[in-house]
Order: C-alpha cells, then structure tokens, then sequence
C-alpha cells in the first residue's frame, strides 16, 4: 500500500509494505537474496539498495519526512557522509552548528581538510550567525535542532528561506525530533538526515541511517552511495519496518514523558535549569511551536553539585534509568555529556556549547512517568544529603 493520502500513524504501520501474494502473511516477506535472477526483476542487488525490503522503509521514511524519495544506510554516519559528498566537492565551504553530533564535527574536522573542504562553525541559535558567515563559495548549511545535548533550537523556516535565497543546498540532522515531531521538508530545507539508530529503530538494538530528498537529490546521493556501499540486509530491513510500525505511539508518549519531567525536574530546588523546548522558559519555545508538531523525548538539566563526582553518585543511584550514550530508546537513558561524548573537547569550548559539568542529558523512554520521577528524585535526594554531609 503506498502512502498518498494516508496520515502519519498509518504510514507507520502500513505505507509501501510488501503483500504477501504466495501465503497471505500479514507482515512484508523478508527477502535475504543477494542474487536475483536479471529476466525477471532486472538488476537488484543489496548493494544498489533496491532489494525489496530496503525499499519498504526507505519509502516509509521518505513518506514520514513528506520527501519525494529515500535511502536508507547501515548507519547514521553513512547517511550524513553519503549526502555530504554529494551537495559538496573540493573548493566549496560548508556552515556547521556549533552543537553538532560528535560523529559529523570529527567528519568536518577530519575529513574535510584532506578533501579540500572548507567549513564554519556557527552559533544556531540566531538566523544573523549563519547570514554572517556566508561566503561566495558556501554550497551548503547544515542544521541540526534539538541540539544536542543543550537542546537549543534553530529557526529553520528562516534558514530555509535565507539558504534558498543564496542558491545554497540544506541539510538537516532530524535524529533527535523524529519524523513524528518535526518535517524540515514542509520549511524548504533539501535533505533530511537521520540516525535510525535512535527513535526510528526504537529499541536500542538496530543501527541504521536514512536520507531523504526530492528525487533528483536522491539519485546523486545514491551514486555516491553505490560507491560506499552502506547498504543493510533484508533481515535488519525487516526489524526496521517492524520498529516503524510503533514510532507514532513510541513518540507521542516520550514527548508526553518528557514535558512531564521537565516540568518535575524545573520545580526541584536542586535543579539549577532544565533544557527542554516545551518549558515558555526555553529561549526556543515560541520557534519549537512554530517548527515542531512535538518537542520530543530529549531534556537536559543542570544539577546543584559540589564537585563533579556527585554526577557519579547520582547515576549511580538510580535503579530504572541507565547510563548509556544512545537515545531514543524505549527505555530511559541519562548521560553526563561533560564526562563521555564532550570529554575530548576544551574545557573553554565545552563551556561555550553549555556542556558544564553539572549537566546531565535524559533520554527519555516510554516507562511510567510515576516510576521515572520517583527514580530521579531519589537520586536526586542523595546528592542533596551527600551535599548537607559535605
Ligand atoms: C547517533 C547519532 C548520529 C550517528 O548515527 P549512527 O547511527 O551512530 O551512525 C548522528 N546524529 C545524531 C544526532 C545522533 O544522535
């Protein structure tokens, strides 16, 4: 069934699954071939990302993301380099935020001096930065908002428009809103990047990426893609499409989750601040409102400590909320980004991006909002009366 006139939950479950001809299964048949007899279906191979199951979800995430095709890729970073390559080539510069998931800042620090790339990082946060750091041979912004992991937003309707006015192509990171709570596509950026890894596949077990484009976009990102060959098998394809099937509801709840606990963790004396684009206190609330049909499962907050090793003893005394680094998982995870994902970065530069020590990111999952409080606020608790012993 494709997915023209359907709503976001039912292409979630149903848009571009394959019908079952031989036995009436009601799910998409897993095809683990990797040879495919030419007479009949012409050249499919996993490699040229046109085996049947790839195709169900690249459509079903293209029809998610309201773009006109997609590809899908063995992981986020696949995705994001795949499109990189083919918006930019040697001599061209490229704008970067200044939040920028570490996996993209190290491809632009890394890579991009040896190819001949040039970039700029700016601060998201004010449409004037990006304006400012335009130059005759910038071919491309990229975006990405909810940043992590200070959750700051970016007006990306305004950077739609500034980039479409300067002929310079749009890229957007759109991992940490999900399809569910936010389509730049609708807002005129060109291509939408995605970390399936993360709420796509929902479960903390899958790693995968997805672009998404007009076609034309797509077929450039797809010869580089052949090239790469970051392409996923039938069974991973079948998990995916499987995890697809729950986003909508998956996402409705963290978002609900989330804005709970934001507001909890807002009224804790301990708490110092609470990063969250759904608080009127967010500096980016009226623009998530505007952008966003959610303001996602993603919070941070800073923690009224001593010394950094009361944020050990917090994770430390939670009992339902892990520590791990990925997110959007059906379960709740919390981070001290100062301490793992920013621990390489200059004190004075961490402190620039809102990275203190004292800051904790959530992600938060689909567990009872009672038990997620009650889990925080015990924690919590300790570093109070650790702090009175002091
Ligand atoms: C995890 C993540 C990535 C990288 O994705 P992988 O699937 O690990 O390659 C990119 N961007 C964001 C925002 C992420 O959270």
């Amino acid at each position: 069934m494709k997915n023209k006139n359907l709503k976001t939950a039912s292409i979630c479950v149903h848009s571009s699954a394959i019908k079952d001809e031989q036995f009436g299964g009601v799910n998409s048949p897993i095809y683990t071939s990797a040879a495919f007899d030419y007479r009949k279906s012409g050249v499919v191979y996993p490699r040229y990302y046109n085996t049947p199951n790839q195709l169900v979800i690249a459509e079903r995430i293209a029809a998610l993301e309201h773009g006109e095709a997609g590809l899908v890729f063995s992981s986020g970073m696949a995705a994001i380099y795949s499109a990189m390559m083919a918006v930019v080539k040697s001599g061209d510069h490229v704008i970067f935020p200044l939040d920028l998931y570490g996996g993209t800042h190290y491809m632009a620090v890394q890579e991009f001096p040896t190819l001949g790339i040039d970039f700029s990082f700016v601060d998201a946060s004010d449409i004037a930065n990006f304006e400012a750091a335009i130059r005759p041979n910038t071919k491309a912004i990229y975006l990405e908002t909810p940043s992590n992991p200070t959750l700051r937003i970016t007006d990306i309707e305004a950077v739609g428009k500034l980039a479409k006015a300067k002929g310079i192509t749009t890229l957007i990171d759109n991992t940490f809103a999900s399809p569910i709570n936010q389509n730049p596509i609708d807002f005129g950026i060109d291509i939408v990047l995605h970390s399936g890894t993360k709420y796509l596949s929902g479960h903390s077990d899958i790693i995968f990426g997805a672009a998404v484009s007009s076609e034309a976009w797509i077929k450039k990102i797809y010869a580089k893609s052949v090239i790469y060959g970051g392409n996923l098998n039938g069974s991973t394809c079948a998990l995916i499409e499987r995890s697809i099937k729950t986003l909508a509801v998956r996402v409705k709840q963290q978002n609900e989750n989330a804005l709970a606990l934001a507001h909890f963790l807002d009224d804790l004396p301990m708490v110092r601040k609470v990063n969250y684009p759904g608080l009127p206190s967010h500096d980016g609330h009226e623009t998530a409102k505007r952008i966003m049909h959610g303001f996602g499962g993603m919070l941070s907050f800073e923690l009224r400590i001593n010394h950094v090793s009361d944020i050990d003893l917090m994770v430390n005394s939670l009992k339902m909320i892990a520590p791990a680094g990925s997110l959007g998982g059906v379960e709740s995870l919390i981070t001290s980004p100062f301490l793992t994902s920013h621990a390489k970065i200059p004190t004075a530069e961490r402190l620039k991006m809102g990275v203190t020590e004292d800051l904790l990111r959530l992600s938060v999952g689909i567990e009872d909002v009672a038990d997620l409080k009650a889990d925080l606020l015990y924690a919590i608790e300790k570093v109070e009366m650790h702090s009175l012993i002091a």
